[in-house]
C-alpha cells in the first residue's frame, strides 16, 4: 500500500532531519486540477520530495510529483490520457524581499508549515500544458486532411483507452 501523504508538513523540521517524503495523494481531492481536465482525475499523484538546508541556512524542497490526467487533444479533440511529471524545486523564504536559492522557486509559508496537497496541486497545474496535443501522427482524426482515414465505425484506439480509463476508475 502506498503511503498517504500528511496534510501539512514542517519543512524546516524535515530539512534539519534530512528527510525524504514518498507517498501518494488521491487526485479526486484536487479540485483546481479537476477544473482543468476533461474528466475528473482518477487515481493518485505520486510524490517523492526531499528536504535539505543550503549553505545559507535556507530550507530547500527538491523532488518530483507525477500523475496522469485526462485532457482533450487540441488538434483532434479526442480525450487522451496525459502523464504529468513536475519537478519540485522550492526554497522557503520569509517574505517577498528574500531571494530564493539559485534554480529554486520561492515558497512562503502560512505559518511554519506547508499544505502538501496545495503544493502538489500547484506543481501539477504548472506542468499541465496550455494546449495539450497527441504526439505527432498519433491523432485519431487529424484536422489537416485525412486521405485514407479510418473506416467509419472502425474502432478507435482512443476509444479503447477511454474504456480502459473508465474501468480503472470504477
Ligand atoms: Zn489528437
Amino acid at each position: 500500500m502506498p503511503t498517504q501523504m500528511p496534510a501539512r508538513v514542517d519543512p524546516a523540521r524535515l530539512a534539519r532531519a534530512g528527510a525524504r517524503l514518498r507517498g501518494v495523494i488521491d487526485l479526486a481531492s484536487l479540485e483546481r486540477l479537476a477544473g482543468q481536465c476533461e474528466a475528473p482525475p482518477r487515481g493518485q499523484a505520486s510524490i517523492d520530495i526531499g528536504f535539505g538546508i543550503d549553505g545559507h541556512g535556507r530550507t530547500l524542497i527538491d523532488g518530483t510529483v507525477e500523475a496522469s490526467v485526462a485532457v482533450v487533444c487540441q488538434r483532434c479533440l479526442e480525450v487522451m490520457g496525459l502523464p504529468l511529471r513536475a519537478a519540485v524545486r522550492l526554497c522557503v523564504v520569509g517574505g517577498q524581499d528574500e531571494a530564493p536559492a539559485d534554480g529554486f522557486e520561492p515558497l512562503e509559508l502560512d505559518d511554519e508549515t506547508v499544505a502538501v496537497q496545495a503544493l502538489v496541486e500547484d506543481e501539477l497545474l504548472l506542468a499541465l500544458p496550455p494546449a495539450p496535443v497527441h504526439p505527432p501522427g498519433a491523432c485519431d482524426a487529424p484536422a489537416e486532411a485525412a486521405p485514407a482515414g479510418p473506416e467509419p465505425g472502425g474502432a478507435s484506439p482512443f476509444a479503447a483507452l477511454r474504456e480502459m480509463m473508465d474501468e480503472q476508475g470504477g
